[in-house]
């Protein structure tokens, strides 16, 4: 039997977590990756360690390269762009732009995980020379050259997500002037509720980040570069714009053939299949089903790109999928400075945004008991828990501290995602040790208070 073509668009979290399960899975397929660019898989999960010279070269910053794969049956081609699926056919037009050649390419199975890219602001300006992007290898040696250059006195960021977060950390730490801007009302606001993001804000605020909230930007000013960036109601100096206000996705040269909604996100079932026969979607591109919401939402993350890939190359060659994709809960973590927190499903913003009905409790209280002194290692600890207000299945979570208790959001992830109630985390049995903990484990805690229980003060 001739092996079973497999193509790949896309050489990042998606593209390669599909090549390895297909080499861990199947002995008879023949795998090719097209990726448009010319640098195969910079990963930017991984910028802002290079940005802060944690990671001083910027090749290092990669999921993988060509040669991991030396197998004869894995094809990695960087500077091919595919630019049409020829689906009654079966094959992808590809132009390699190394040679300007364009050839059609045969596939039995396809997947697209071609991802995002970020939006500039469509404000007058935005072309100016020193308004960045910050995603891909390109915009990091971009970033990073100005970060070095002592010309360099006034950044300023345009989003306060995470990615907006890491700019700014990035760029402070580098002796830099930094404004952060969003036009909503807290950094981080899609992320965490307000309990959660006055605590950062302060922080951002103490490491001498001036932080504008509800700041609407209505232009980029200067001649060739730009010096400044105005708002409604303020203007501030700026030599280098980073902007990480969004993200649109990669799915222009799909029109007409694969079916994608709106805003330009490709549509798939249940099985993570397009309308198109054999033509699987993965990772940014698409929309994520997200168990606590019960729909598809976005969930721009890594993790996703990986678990979709998984399930998708598992089922690759069942004529009917023996299960549907059971979906994501949607976590990531972030350290601001000191501060680390983890955060995992729904918060009161996502929750609107899905249409899902949440109570919410905030619980703060110490890491370890009461009698270890705070400067001995007994910092604050504050945790987020949503749930469904009549059920008390957990819907999120998130935790915060100068300790790094991140690790307790994967526990929180693993409770979201099996539908546990806060009865079953108030009694989940968790280790005690002084060294780490108080005598309930800190989300025993938070649900116990969540749930209106006398509180445990020792
Ligand atoms: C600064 C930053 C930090 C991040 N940190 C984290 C983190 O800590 N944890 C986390 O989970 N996630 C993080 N993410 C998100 C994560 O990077 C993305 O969710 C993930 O990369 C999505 O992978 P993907 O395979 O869907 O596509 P993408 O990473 O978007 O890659 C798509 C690839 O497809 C290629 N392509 C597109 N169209 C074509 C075409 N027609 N032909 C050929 N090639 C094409 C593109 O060139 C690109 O290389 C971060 C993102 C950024 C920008």
């Amino acid at each position: 039997m001739s092996k079973e073509r497999i193509v790949i668009v896309g050489a990042s979290h998606g593209g390669h977590q599909s090549i390895l399960e297909l080499l861990s899975r199947y002995n008879d397929v023949d795998i090719t990756l097209f990726e448009a660019g010319d640098f195969i898989s910079f990963m930017s999960c991984g910028m802002e360690l290079y940005l802060e010279n944690s990671v001083t070269d910027v090749n290092d910053v990669r999921n993988f390269s060509a040669d991991d794969f030396p197998q004869p049956n894995v094809h990695i081609l960087d500077r091919h762009e595919v630019t049409k699926i020829n689906a009654d056919a079966k094959t992808v037009t590809v132009v390699d732009h190394a040679t300007n050649q364009t050839t059609d390419q045969p596939y039995d199975k396809l997947i697209l995980s071609s991802g995002v890219t970020p939006k500039s602001l469509p404000v007058p300006g935005a072309d100016l020379d020193n308004v960045f992007l910050m995603r891909g290898k390109d915009w990091a040696l971009k970033i990073k050259e100005k970060l070095a250059d002592p010309a360099v006195k006034h950044m300023t960021i345009i989003g306060a997500g995470y990615i907006g977060i890491e700019a700014a950390e990035a760029s402070r730490k580098a002796g830099k002037e930094v404004t952060l801007l969003d036009v909503i009302d807290r950094p981080l606001g899609t992320y965490l509720d307000g309990e959660l993001t006055d605590i950062l804000a302060k922080k951002l605020t103490a490491e001498g980040i001036n932080v504008q909230m509800n700041a609407k930007i209505t232009a980029y000013t200067g001649d060739q570069a730009v010096k400044a960036v105005k708002t409604t109601d303020a203007e501030y100096p700026s030599d280098v714009v980073i902007q990480a206000a969004g993200v649109q996705p990669n799915t222009d040269w799909l029109k007409g053939t694969v079916d994608l909604d709106d805003r330009g996100w490709i549509k798939v079932d249940n099985y993570l299949r397009t309308n198109l026969p054999d033509v699987y979607a993965i990772g940014d591109a698409t929309l994520a089903y997200s168990i606590p919401a019960q729909t598809k939402v976005p969930i721009a993350l890594a993790t996703v790109a990986r678990r979709e890939a998984r399930y998708v190359v598992k089922h690759l060659f069942e004529a009917n999928p023996a299960e549907p994709f059971k979906g994501l809960v949607g976590s990531s973590a972030l350290s601001v400075f000191d501060e680390h927190f983890a955060q995992s499903g729904l918060n009161s913003f996502t929750a609107k945004r899905a249409g899902v009905t949440v109570a919410k409790d905030f619980y703060h209280t110490t890491l370890r008991p009461k009698y270890v002194p705070s400067d001995k290692g007994n910092p604050d600890v504050y945790v987020q828990l949503f749930f469904n207000p009549t059920t008390h299945v957990l819907l999120g979570g998130a935790v915060l501290s100068t300790y790094d208790v991140t690790a307790q959001g994967n526990v929180l992830a693993l409770a979201i995602q099996h539908g546990l109630r806060l009865e079953d985390l108030a009694e989940a049995d968790f280790f005690f040790q002084p060294g780490f903990d108080r005598q309930w484990s800190l989300l025993n805690l938070a649900a116990q208070h969540a749930l209106g229980e006398e509180p445990f003060t020792y």
